[in-house]
């Protein structure tokens, strides 16, 4: 395993489609556990590939319960309604509030290429979301219905920026 560097906007990987993986193959394992590992280290509870460079439609996922990576991942139904503040690992200087669906189901491929379905609540959906959105080349500032709630990492009082989740 590896740590990979994590791009930073404005870079254009991070504003482009990630395409569809076609073969799970020997990378694309390497690739999901890199990325594993680069979020733990960050640390974050969710990455995107393009956020390590790759436009491939991978994301991993970590809330602290267990680690979940999904290839090619649609969400298939969302409902309700949460408002929270949000970080991401590529817009290190930012943090917005963002509006999300509150619980949301999400499809896609496992390792070894098995179709698998993963219901979220609360952050573990956000953070799919937030993951989605990155394969479409949708960062969390354009989510952000308020331009006001935006804030500056470092404007935040130390208490506040230790809530903020960076994904
Ligand atoms: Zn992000």
């Amino acid at each position: 395993m590896a740590i990979r560097r994590i791009m930073i906007y404005p870079d254009p990987v991070l504003l482009s489609q990630a395409q569809a993986v076609a073969k799970i193959t020997r990378p694309v394992r390497q690739l999901a556990r890199d990325m594993l590992e680069t979020m733990y280290a960050a640390p974050g509870v969710g990455l995107a590939a393009p956020q390590v460079g790759v436009r491939q439609r991978v994301i991993v996922v970590d809330v602290g319960e267990n680690p979940v990576t999904l290839v090619n991942p649609q969400i298939t139904t969302a409902e309700g309604k949460q408002i929270g503040l949000e970080g991401c690992l590529s817009l290190p200087q930012l943090v917005g509030e963002v509006q999300r669906s509150e619980w949301v189901v999400v499809s896609g491929l496992d390792l070894g290429g098995k179709p698998i379905t993963v219901e979220g609540e609360g952050l573990l959906a956000r953070a799919f979301q937030h993951e989605v959105d990155h394969l479409d080349g949708i960062l969390f500032v354009a989510r952000v219905q308020d331009p006001t709630c935006i804030w500056r990492t470092d404007e935040l009082k130390a208490s506040v920026q230790k809530e903020v989740v960076h994904i």
